[in-house]
């Protein structure tokens, strides 16, 4: 599934290519893709302006010059593509956005959802969401506040998205490789230095994925060679028996809470 790298990546494609610009078509070929009728929708969506993409947790907000919001969330399996018709790959496009000659196909979206909302739907939906780990306003302090009273596993901490917005289980395990601690160590048993290296770790982590692409596998426009360069930059996600990039060590492969986690027994104490 996405996460905050994956996502940062598309806002940045996707205001190249579409702020400022008119949405002269829309198509919804799957019904609960959106959250209102798809009459509705076309309605609401053909001839407004896109002035702005944002990012928000794992959401995208497309703000239109109508005052309504388009919040994405791909979910597990949901991608996008910029292009035509005749480059677009050979999926099911599930929402398709066009402005002038350019569409944005929407693929994969049976999990993941488009829906059209107000500026207070969109602010009640995004009330219980935890700080961005890049807002300045998240601090040690802040961080220590979340993990203040939690019971669980680290990992489970940094993905929940009521702590922390934006880290999933891909990140969550980068952070604690970085950190030199086990995703599955109890919070209540971690020491005043793995508290910190876990927060020293949030950014750093997260900085390097997004200039790197994020680890997405498809393409967002024919020729991008940037998205999912951070696939062959991977430090133990999804990395079972390959050798410890720190000491060669062969990386475990764990679940929490039926999750899977990966680490370095050796490095992660
Ligand atoms: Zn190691």
């Amino acid at each position: 599934m996405p996460e905050l790298p994956e996502m940062e990546t598309y806002k940045r494609v996707l205001v190249h290519h579409f702020a400022g610009k008119q949405i002269t078509d829309a198509e919804v070929n799957r019904e609960k893709s959106v959250n209102v009728p798809v009459t509705d929708f076309l309605a609401a969506v053909k001839g407004a302006t896109v002035t702005g993409i944002e990012r928000r947790a794992k959401h995208l907000v497309f703000n239109l010059n109508t005052g309504m919001h388009l919040v994405l969330h791909l979910m597990l399996g949901g991608w996008m593509y910029i292009g035509t018709d005749a480059d677009s790959p050979q999926r099911t496009k599930q929402v398709i956005l066009t402005f002038g000659g350019t569409k944005l196909f929407f693929i994969g979206l049976r999990l993941g959802y488009l829906h059209l909302l107000t500026t207070g739907e969109r602010d009640r939906k995004f009330a219980d969401l935890g700080p961005e780990p890049f807002d300045p306003a998240f601090d040690l302090a802040a961080f220590q506040t979340q993990l203040h009273g939690k019971k669980g596993a680290i990992k489970m901490v940094l993905v929940d998205q009521k702590a922390i917005a934006g880290i999933g289980n891909c990140y969550s395990d980068e952070i604690c490789f970085t950190a030199g601690v086990r995703p599955t160590k109890k919070v209540g048993e971690l020491d005043e230095r793995a508290r910190q290296s876990l927060f020293a770790a949030i950014r750093p982590v997260l900085t390097e994925a997004i200039r790197l692409g994020g680890y997405m596998d498809d393409p967002v426009y024919a020729g991008d060679t940037k998205t999912g360069g951070y696939n062959h930059h991977l430090l133990v996600y999804d990395r079972e028996h390959e050798p410890c990039r720190r000491c060669g060590q062969p990386i475990q492969r764990h679940e929490i809470v039926s999750r899977k986690t990966f680490f370095c027994p050796n490095c992660q104490r």
